[in-house]
């Protein structure tokens, strides 16, 4: 079965070249280009990964990081942020907001596709074993 990314990124030209390459790699993409958007995402079914760009337009993209972790029943979910930002603390505050990870722009695709392997499989280690 496919995995499932939400990939919630404003920009329309980074939004189609990430959901691209994704589709390529195999996953099933669902794309947000706003909070209202990514959270509604959620209500349908939930991914299991998210790639959140930082800043949406006039929007914090942090916050549905925060939302996220609130939530019992998403809160395994891991968050991959992505930021225009390369400094030290960018990269505390996307940590301290309940992000798995930080990836700055442009995207180096490889690093991401090692990120997004790597918490995928310490999201499944969570899960109860049947
Ligand atoms: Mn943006």
């Amino acid at each position: 079965m496919k995995h499932r990314v939400l990939v919630v990124e404003d920009n329309l030209a980074n939004r189609e070249l990430l959901c691209d390459w994704l589709e390529a790699e195999g996953f099933e993409v669902i794309s947000a280009e706003n909070l209202d958007q990514g959270l509604a995402a959620f209500t349908i079914e939930p991914p299991q990964v998210v790639l959140l760009d930082v800043q949406l337009a006039s929007e914090d993209g942090l916050s549905l990081a925060r939302w996220i972790r609130q939530e019992p029943e998403m809160r395994h979910i891991p968050v991959i942020a992505v930021t225009a930002h390369a400094m030290v603390t960018e990269q505390e505050r996307v940590i301290e907001a309940g992000c798995n990870a930080c990836i700055s722009k442009p995207i180096d695709f490889k690093l991401l596709s090692k990120q997004i392997v790597r918490w995928l499989g310490h999201a499944a280690s969570l899960l109860p074993r049947s």
